[in-house]
């Protein structure tokens, strides 16, 4: 077969393994490959601009998951060129902040398959960003090559297909339905929280969470929507429509948990039409069957997720630790839950 004359283009399209040097050599646009040393070069924040701003975050401190603690959300950025910064504020930022600056409701009346797309792709982009920057990818400075191949325990075939989604708006890539992950959105009422913004990630499960204001957006990037089944069946309550801080990141850690569930994980691929070069990113989808949940697994999901809070969080009249509480996967807010576990939570 003659290889197509798109392949490793980066206009079309990448492969894992350029993607591999790219993340590690560092010297080229994580969007159009070029080199940074021929281009002009825009600090990218990981966190875009206008939630900085809007969310009063700037001089803000991010606490991360891996070992670099306490880093300023404003200093928390990745080289990338001038020309792709302006595309992707063109593209992604603008569009999203348009539909999420309303809030809850104004997302849900105005979120069609264009905008579904979008979202997901910009959810793409800032998990990747999030990722390379925490680093959640093991990079020694001086054996860079050495450790991205000894690196296994990285799903590098996942995270390379979630950066040909985030850069789509760059190559042009159609995304098929098929390849849209799990997004569960909800609406926040919780006046105990002072703070407007949360982000969380799980780097394993490939799964976001952000809250804006009244708006959280959980989403496992790489499930092709197949955790959705059980997260409606086992895990959102039927009726309930506004939702505390403490009850989304439940949702969130159990959206992540059931990723571990999927016993025939999704395949994607890139095709390229040999016509008109355009991209179009597709899934193989396995025969599907859930996987009973590993509680080692789940509990440890949870401690990641609440990790902020375990501090501050008291079980009523109950001398279990939070800690203990997940560890034993006792620990639930959500009301349709509560008979089941151990008792009360409250913070
Ligand atoms: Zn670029």
């Amino acid at each position: 077969m003659t290889p197509s004359p798109y392949l490793n283009d980066p206009k079309v399209y990448i492969d894992t393994d350029t993607f591999i040097d790219l993340i590690n050599k560092r010297t080229r646009c994580l969007i159009c490959c070029e080199a940074l040393e021929s281009k002009v070069v825009n600090r990218e924040h990981v966190l875009p601009k206008w939630i900085l701003r809007k969310y009063d975050l700037y001089d803000k401190e991010l606490t991360l998951p891996h070992e670099y603690h306490g880093r300023r959300y404003d200093r928390h950025t990745i080289p990338c060129c001038k020309d792709c910064n302006s595309l992707l504020g063109r593209k992604l930022e603008q569009p999203v902040r348009r539909l999420t600056e309303g809030g809850y409701a104004k997302l849900l009346r105005h979120l069609d398959d264009d905008g579904h797309r979008v979202l997901f792709a910009w959810l793409c982009w800032i998990f990747l960003k999030f990722l390379i920057k925490d680093g959640a990818i093991a990079i020694k400075p001086d054996h860079r090559v050495d450790a991205v191949v000894e690196d296994k325990d990285t799903d590098w075939a996942t995270l390379h297909h979630i950066h040909c989604i985030a850069r789509s708006p760059y190559t042009g890539a159609r995304i098929a339905p098929e390849v849209l992950g799990s997004v569960v959105i909800l609406a926040i009422d919780d006046d105990r929280y002072r703070e407007d913004f949360d982000f969380v990630t799980v780097h394993e499960t490939q799964t976001i969470m952000i809250r804006l204001g009244d708006l959280a957006i959980i989403a496992n990037l790489s499930d092709s929507g197949r955790s959705m089944d059980i997260i409606h069946r086992f895990v959102l309550p039927g009726k309930q429509e506004r939702f505390t801080i403490l009850q989304a990141l439940e949702i969130c850690a159990d959206m992540a948990a059931t990723t571990t569930r999927i016993n025939a994980k999704p395949v994607y691929f890139t095709r390229i039409d040999q016509a008109t070069g355009r991209p179009s990113i597709h899934a193989d989808l396995p025969v599907h069957e859930a996987n009973p949940v590993d509680p080692s697994t789940r509990a440890a999901i949870f401690e990641l997720v609440y990790r902020e809070h375990l501090p501050h969080l008291k079980i009523a009249g109950n001398d279990m630790s939070a800690l203990q509480a997940i560890r034993e996967n006792r620990l639930t807010f959500l009301d349709h839950r509560m008979s089941r576990a151990a008792t009360e939570i409250k913070e």
